[in-house]
Parts: C-alpha cells; structure tokens; sequence
C-alpha cells in the first residue's frame, strides 16, 4: 500500500497537507526526523501512518494521560490497533495489553515518558524485545529549558538512542523558535536528521484593522454580510462582553457572552451551544478559546486592542481551521492603547514591565502599519515572508491614506531646528508649542516653535512612528533615542517628495469617540 493509498483508506482523507507526504517518506526511509507544525497542521498523521505501513511497534510518546485516550479511541475506529498504558488502568488491563503487545497485535503504543523509564526499567526492558520500528515524541519541546512548557521527566528520553540505537525518532512540536530546535535535536541525539518546518501562515485569514470610531456601528457593518456565519469576538472586560452580546442580540443576532467570571454551567452551555451553530457568535475575553476545536469560525474580531501579537495570533487563529476563507478584523485606538499601558506596569517589577509594554508597542506598530500586516506578523516570529501578501487591508490597499506632506515637512524641519538633539517627545511639545518649562527659552525663539498646534499629541507620536516607519526620519539606538533626519528626509524639506501618512481618527471624532464597549 502507498502512503496516498493508506491516507485514503486508514484516515479519509485524500490529500496531504502541509509536508506530511515528505515527512512520511523519510520516516519510511528510516530517517531521524524533527516535524515542526501549527496545531492542527496534521502532525499526528505523520507517525501514525507510517506506522500503519511498518512492519512492527511504534512507541508514541506523549505528556498528557488525558489525551491518550481519545488519540487510542480514533485509531482504533480508524480500524488500526492501538492501546496505552498508564497509571488509570488496572494490572488486568495493563497485562491484557502486554499480552496482545507480545503477540504483535498492536500498532501502536502511547505511553508517558516517566512510564517507560520507570520502575527499574522492566518496560523498557520488555519494549526492548518487541520489534519496534519507529519512536515518535509529540510535543518534544517539554525537553528543552528554553521552550515554555519544560517538562523535567521528558530529559528522561536523552536516554533512548541508547536503548533503540537503529530504530528512526520522529519529534514533533508546534512551538519551537531555533534555540529550542536545537536543543530538541541534541537532547534527543537525533542523528543527521531531516528537519521539516512548517510556516505558521494562516494564508485563509485576510487580516484588516479599521481605527475604532463608533464601534457598535462598525461591529453592525461587519457583522451585516456575515449573518450565517460563526464568529468570535473579543472584548478586553467582562462587563463589555455581556452588553455586547445583549445589543447585538437585540439587533436579532444569536450572540452570547462568555468570561471567567461566569457561572460553570453558564459558560458550559454557551460554549456548547456555539459549538453546535445554535449561538453564531461568542462574545468573550480572552478566557474563551483554549482547546476549542470548532473547525467552522468564520472570523475573530477584536474589539478591542489585544496586549501582545502571541494572543492577538493565537486568537485570530482559531478562524478558519477548515481551511476556508476566514476574517481577523481588529479595532483599533488609542485610548485602548493608553489604558492597556496602564495595565501593564506591574510594581516592583521593572523588567516584568519593560517586557510588557514592549510588547504591547509591537502590537500598536501592528496596528497602524503600512506595509504588509502578515509579513509583520510572520516576521515577529521569526519568518521570512515577501512584502506583499495580497489578503490584508494593506496589500488590498483598503488603508486610507492621505497626503501629510506638510505634516512631514513640519516635523522634519522641527528635527532639523532642533540640531537632532532631542526624542520625540520634545520634538512634539516643540511642535505644538507648548508652554512647559522642559521646552528651552532659545527653542521658543525659533520659527517652527508651535506651528504643529493644531494636531493632537497622539497624533504626533503616531505619525512621526510612520515617517520613522518610511524612512524620513530615524532613531538612535540610545537609551533616550533622539530623532534624526535621513538621505530621504531633504526631498520632503525641498518639497520634491510627496509623503502619505495613514488617516487618523480627527480630533472631533476623537471627542465624540463613544467606546461603549
Ligand atoms: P496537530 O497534532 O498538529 O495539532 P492533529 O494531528 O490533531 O494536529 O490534526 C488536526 C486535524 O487535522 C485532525 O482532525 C486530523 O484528522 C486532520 N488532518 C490531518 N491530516 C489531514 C489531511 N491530510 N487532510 C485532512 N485532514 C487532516
Ligand atoms: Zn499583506
């Protein structure tokens, strides 16, 4: 049988996905292999079809007990013998396993690393004279320090090429940035392996971002042409879900709220019910969402802005897991931006907080790029992606822009006055004329002092980001970076270079801002 016919036959499915046909021909090759993939990229079908073509056992390596269960009870619908042994199971069981183990009876075998390693070894042992043919360990970065789930009795498995030295490791991961990688491959002695590394591009989510204005009439607008859709949307307050969820319900949608704060039971059936399509739309924090496997979400909203891009991706995620054209839409302002940093000062914690507010800057540059949003995204974690991915508001150039040549010019020759001495900050206070004591009497003296007064600070510190952003200005390096000009930044001086800035919220708009939500 072929692995393509095997897929057919054993799972249903008639296509690969990803790189698993290669992955699966290597492992039959008998080759050493590190598998890294998204959730719900298919990795299980990596080892387990292999195994279905092997002649012999496969070992299954897996942390979670909880999880082997139903893992055992697919395959074994699948029609291919699997079983596991742990601790939940009586002598009884566990002998009738051996038994059917000894007899090469089973397929394949799942088993927690502190229960192979365990009591004196008489596992291993008997493993050892069973003709295994492929080890495979999931989630394999719980052996490395540098991963965030380090698991102490998976350095157990350092031991196992001593105890299988022929027989072909496949490890797999979905979380695995390069320092880890490598410590999987060295703590496993996996030898000259194949490396497969999947991108974590969700190329059926279109991402777009709108500056948030009247966000229930922005929510209405989106939500209008998606009726029979499922979605999610995000709101940063308990308080905010529930009242979101009852006016988009009086607005005749089958919304309902879900937080940490609510009742078991509530929470239960409101899951329940959006999992069964009876409720389109969960209005959540971020409580919502782990270990949802809901394949159908047609899109995820934020209403308001996320801390950091880890969540914000994680949650956007969870649009589109069939593979179907998904929506991430995110509102975005600056007032969110302000309370959020209110939020992420933790006393007494300077580098806590450092960390925190950085992360939260990533997510505000995110917010009001220009350029590609998914090469952004895919480059915060650490992959290349060309600069235009042609399924976000920016390469569908749906940004609306607008001419801030004057703008531009008023702000360079305001670094330019200033000697390139001083941060944006004072650049800024210089610009609006501000009256502080900081601003230098010679500096009130000089002719740009003032003559950005009309322009509300925010706006400022956004739009000397972006003229940072398109290279007519720069900043140091510094502790306090201080604002310099560029090669380009003469051209906008001279007037021979046009400069386009993102439209912004005005300050009436910002005024009347109604963030009722
Ligand atoms: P991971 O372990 O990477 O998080 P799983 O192995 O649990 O992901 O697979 C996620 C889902 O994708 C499962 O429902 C699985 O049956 C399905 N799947 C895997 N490979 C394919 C494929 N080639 N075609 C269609 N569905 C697949
Ligand atoms: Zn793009």
């Amino acid at each position: 049988m072929t692995p393509a016919q095997a897929l057919q036959k054993y799972f249903g499915y008639s296509e690969f996905r990803h790189r698993q046909e290669a992955i699966i021909r290597d492992i039959l090759a008998g080759k050493d292999v590190l598998v890294l993939m998204p959730t719900g990229g298919g990795k299980s079908l990596c080892y387990q079809l292999p195994a279905v073509l092997m002649d012999g056992l496969t070992i299954v390596i897996s942390p979670l007990i909880a999880l082997m269960k139903d893992q055992v009870d697919a395959l074994n619908v699948n029609g291919i013998p699997a079983a596991f042994l742990n601790s939940s199971q009586s002598p009884d069981e566990q002998a009738m396993i051996t038994e059917k183990l000894k007899q090469g009876a089973i397929k394949l075998l799942y088993l927690a690393p502190e229960r192979l390693f365990g009591s004196g070894s008489i596992l291993i042992n008997f493993l050892k004279s069973l003709p295994v043919c492929l080890i495979a360990i999931d989630e394999a970065h719980c052996i490395s320090h540098w991963g965030h789930d380090f698991r102490p009795e998976y350095l157990m498995l350092a031991g196992l090429k001593n105890d299988f030295p022929n027989i072909p490791v496949v490890a797999l991961t979905a979380t695995a940035d390069k320092l880890t990688r490598r410590d999987i491959l060295e703590k496993l002695d996996l030898k000259n392996p194949a490396e497969f590394v999947s991108s974590f591009n969700r190329a059926n989510i279109t991402y777009r971002v709108l500056p948030k204005k009247n966000s229930f009439n922005q929510l209405l607008d989106f939500l209008e042409p998606r009726k029979e859709d499922s979605g999610i949307i995000y709101c940063l307050s308990r308080k905010s879900t529930e009242a979101l969820a009852a006016d988009l319900k009086a607005e005749g949608y089958a919304a309902e709220a879900y937080h940490a704060g609510m009742d078991h039971a509530d929470k239960a059936r409101n899951q329940e019910a959006f999992l069964r399509d009876d409720v389109k739309i969960i209005v959540a924090t971020i409580a919502f969402g782990m270990g949802i496997n809901k394949s159908n979400v047609r899109y995820v909203v934020h209403a308001d802005l996320p801390k950091n891009i880890e969540g914000y991706y994680q949650e956007t995620g969870r649009a589109g897991r069939d593979g179907l054209a998904s929506d991430a839409l995110l509102l975005y302002s600056y007032s969110d931006a302000t309370k959020l940093k209110g939020f992420a000062r933790v006393d007494g914690n300077e580098e806590q907080s450092t960390i925190m507010l950085k992360k939260l800057d990533d997510m505000v540059r995110y917010s009001q790029l220009q350029t590609c949003r998914r090469q952004y995204l895919m480059r915060y974690f650490d992959e290349d992606f060309p600069d235009n991915c042609g399924s976000c508001d920016v390469c569908l150039s749906e940004v609306e822009k607008f001419d801030g040549t004057l703008i531009a010019q008023k702000a360079l020759s305001a670094v330019a006055r200033l000697k390139e001495r001083f941060g944006n900050t004072y650049v800024i206070d210089f610009l609006r004329g501000s009256k502080r004591e900081k601003i230098r009497e010679e500096h009130k003296q000089l002719k740009t002092y003032g003559v950005g007064a009309d322009i509300h600070r925010a706006d400022w510190f956004r739009y000397i980001r972006e003229l940072v952003a398109q290279g007519y200005l720069q900043t140091t390096d510094d502790e306090y970076p201080v604002l310099k000009l560029t090669e380009k930044s003469e051209a906008v001086l001279k007037g021979l270079q046009k400069v386009e800035l993102i439209a912004t919220q005005t300050n009436e708009e910002r005024e009347s801002e109604i963030i009722p939500y």
